[in-house]
This record gives structure tokens, sequence and C-alpha cells, in this order.
């Protein structure tokens, strides 16, 4: 206990943000390949210094990548730091304000916080920004100890600017496209069910009173099904929850299969089901709970040993009539179906008239 606490709590945002160590990845790709560039760039202008300073960045970046590689987060973002602390602030130093290397720092400002507690990217933000400050005041009163020619340094300023606004659309991309699968992600999980993917019972609340809206508006019949597996208690006892998870898998996917895919689906309770069939009248309500049962009838059920199970369905189909609220409705399809357990389970009864 004493020895893991400590580790996860070095790495504590390796587990939490692991799309964002991908990018961090790919920024020492980008970063180390600008810095080649600038290699030559800064020996073409004459500033040997600066030009230098790339080969140490670029083993700077290769080794950052490497220890991403091998998930040492915090070493590889320590290193990616000092890389751009030290480098933006040679390069306003060497050069000048003007050559734009300042804008290198602003990067780290969404980076901080996708890579920290909050608390720790205010103060590093503090940090950066106190860092930023000191450098703009130092180049105010200090001239540019390796200045360039001017439309050297021109050039130098637009190649930044370019870089950083690059990197900027990139990461912004990546932002955008985390949070949306993220935002897909829980959509997802508030209004399906987990095992089956079917839509819980609070999802298929709010569809189904839209479902009785339209009805409201149009008059179209809308039917109902509750279906539920019979003896499921006894499966569980005898073959383990498990195999009772996994049947309940299957019946989904085969009720699934047998309505079509306007209707709607849900995991209405433990073994129980509701669909909600559109735009479909009673009668054809319950030739499709027939064709669902015998589906589930014909299929081979196994247990992991090879052994055959019985599994039947029993259903129970109402429709929406005028005046009606949603529990009325789901009520009579509910009665419908303790009389298919009544009268024998394995069949299919319509809401009495
Ligand atoms: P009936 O034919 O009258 O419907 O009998 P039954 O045994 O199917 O009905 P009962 O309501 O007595 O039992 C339902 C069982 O469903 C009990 C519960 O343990 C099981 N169950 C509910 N949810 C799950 C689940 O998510 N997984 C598994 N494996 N079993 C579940
Ligand atoms: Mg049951
Ligand atoms: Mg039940």
């Amino acid at each position: 206990m004493n020895q893991a606490r400590p580790a996860s709590a070095r790495e504590p945002t390796k587990e939490r943000r692991p799309q964002f160590w991908q990018v961090a990845k790919r920024c020492c790709q980008i970063a180390a390949s600008v810095d080649v560039a600038f290699f030559f760039l800064f020996h073409l202008l004459g500033s040997p210094i600066l030009a230098w300073v790339n080969v140490v960045s670029v083993a700077m970046y290769v080794v950052a990548y490497r220890a991403l590689g091998k998930k040492q987060n915090g070493l590889a973002i320590a290193l990616i730091w000092a890389e751009v602390i030290i480098h933006a602030g040679l390069g306003i130093v060497l050069i000048g304000w003007e050559s734009g290397f300042h804008y290198y720092l602003l990067m780290f400002i969404p980076a901080l916080f996708v890579s920290m507690q909050v608390r720790a990217a205010v103060v590093a933000l503090a940090g950066l920004w106190g860092y930023y400050v000191a450098l703009y005041l130092l180049l105010w009163f200090v001239e540019p100890l390796q200045p360039i020619a001017p439309g050297a340094l021109l050039g130098v300023y637009l190649f930044n600017l370019s870089v950083v606004f690059a990197m900027f659309s990139y990461l912004s991309f990546f932002y955008l496209t985390m949070v949306t699968a993220a935002n897909k992600k829980l959509q997802r999980m508030a209004t399906t069910d987990s095992l089956t993917g079917l839509f819980n019972r609070r999802h298929m609340t709010y569809l189904a009173e839209k479902e009785l809206a339209r009805f409201r508006r149009n008059g179209n019949p809308v039917a109902f099904l509750v279906l539920d597996i019979d003896h499921f208690k006894a499966i569980n006892d005898r073959y383990g929850h498990e195999v009772g998870d996994r049947v309940l898998e299957d019946v989904a996917g085969i009720i699934k299969g047998g309505l079509r895919t306007q209707d709607l689906i849900a995991r209405w309770g433990g073994e129980e089901f509701l669909a909600v069939l559109p735009d479909t009248p009673l009668q054809s309500a319950q030739a499709s709970a027939e064709r669902v049962r015998e589906a589930l009838l014909a299929h081979d059920w196994r247990a992991p040993s090879g052994e055959r199970i019985d599994i039947t369905i029993s259903a129970g189909v109402s429709e929406f009539r005028g005046n009606d609220d949603l529990n009325s409705a789901i009520n009579r399809a509910d009665r419908a179906l303790y009389l298919s357990k009544e009268r024998g389970r394995n069949r299919v009864e319509l809401e009495a008239v």
C-alpha cells in the first residue's frame, strides 16, 4: 500500500488523460523537426550559438520522446519545459523580442491545465507569466546580445509565428476531438444499459414521452411490447450469474434483430425489456412479438459446458389510446405480460379491450 501510493502520486495525470501524452509525443516530433530547421537557418543567418542550441534541443526532445514511450511522463514534461523555457529565453536575449520566440511560452497555457492538477497548473502559470514579463522588461532595457539583420529578424519572426499558429491549431483540434469523444461517451453512458447496449429506463421514458406527443399530434398508432425472460432466476441459480449475463446480452440482440430499426428498445428492468413501436397497430405489434418469441425459441442456447439451456420469453402488447398517459399504456402491456405468465409462459398476450 505504502509503496503504491507515491508511485501513483508521482504520475497522477498518466491514467487520467492518456490522449494528452500521445499528443505530447507528437509535439516532441514536431518540435525536434522545427529545431533541425532552426539549426540550418541560424547557421545561414550567422548566429552559431543559436544554431548549436538546437542540437541540444533536438537531443532533449529525443530523450523526452523516449521517456514518454516508457511512461516516464514527469521526466518528459520536465525536459520539454526546460527546452522551451531556455530556448525561448536564449532566442530573445540573443536576437531580441522581435524574434517572436516568446510565443512558444504561450503554448504552455492550455498544456499546463491538461497535464497538471489545477492548483499546480495555476502555480506554474504564475511562474510562466513572471518569466514572460521578466524577459520583456529585460529586453526593454538591454540590447540583444547577438542581433541579426532586420530582414533575417523578420524571417525568424514570421517562421516562429507560423510554427506557433500551426501548433495551436493542432492542439485546438486535439482538444476539440477529445471533448467531442468524451461527450459522446458520456451521452452513451447516460442513455444506454452497459450490459446489453439497449436504452436504459430513463432514456426510454424520455423517448416514449416524445412518441406519445407525436401520437397526440398525428394519431398514428404506437404499440408497446413488454418482454420478460421466463424463469430467469433458475438460469442464474443453475449456471451462474455470468451465464445469465451472456443470455441477457443475446436476448437483447435477438429482440433487436426481430424488430425494425425505428423501433425503440430498452432494458426496462433486470430481465425485462420494453419496446415502443411507432406507426404500428396492435396486431402488427403482436406479430413482431411472436417473431421475437420464435427467434428466441429457435436459438441454440448453450451453457459453457455445452449443455443445452431452455430459454423462452413471455410478452404483453398494448397500444396508445386517446387520453392515455405513458404509465397507463405500459401498465396495460404489463398486465398482458402477467396473463402470458399465468397461461403457461412462452407466449404473447394482447391487452384487454
Ligand atoms: P418469471 O418467469 O416469472 O419471469 O420468473 P423469473 O425467474 O424470470 O423472474 P424473477 O423476477 O423471479 O427473477 C428475475 C431474476 O433476474 C432475478 C435476478 O437475479 C435476475 N437478474 C436481474 N438482473 C440481472 C442481471 O443483470 N444479470 C443476471 N445474470 N441476472 C439478473
Ligand atoms: Mg422473468
Ligand atoms: Mg421480471
